[in-house]
């Protein structure tokens, strides 16, 4: 049986947030537990804790999930449009490559902050800090 969120969770600190506001103020790039404190200090590297309630940012390791949902966005959105553009115009190669290389790296870099945001948020509201290790009988 899973454990709630709660129970997952390290003690102490405050409640979980719920899953919709963490999830959106995580994408915003806001603390996903009160949003009003910011949840990066760098481009993608988390805040080590909130400004503003205190949160422990840092320790939450997305790892590389927020790589893989991104290329999964952006592979779902560039090629589609490359094999409607190969079917409807039939482009040389090299105005493909042209075109949808820089696309799918536009969209790579400017999706990957709100997806690991996000997923900052999910890992909050879950409880889960990603270096969760199984003990180990000591
Ligand atoms: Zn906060």
């Amino acid at each position: 049986m899973v454990p709630p969120p709660s129970a997952a969770r390290p003690t102490g600190g405050p409640p979980p947030p719920p899953l919709l506001p963490a999830l959106l103020r995580g994408a915003a790039g806001a603390c996903p537990a009160c949003s009003k404190g910011r949840l990066f200090h760098g481009f993608l590297r988390p805040a080590p804790s909130c400004s503003a309630c205190g949160t422990g940012l840092a320790r939450i390791r997305s790892d590389d999930a927020p790589p893989y949902v991104t290329l999964f966005i952006v592979g779902h959105i560039v090629v589609p449009l490359m094999l409607m553009a190969e079917r409807a115009l039939a482009p040389p190669l090299w105005l493909m490559v042209a075109l949808f290389l820089p696309l799918a790296a536009l969209l790579s870099l400017g999706l990957i902050r709100p997806v690991k945001g996000a997923t900052i948020g999910l890992m909050l509201h879950l409880g889960i800090t990603g270096d969760d290790q199984p003990s180990r009988g000591t």
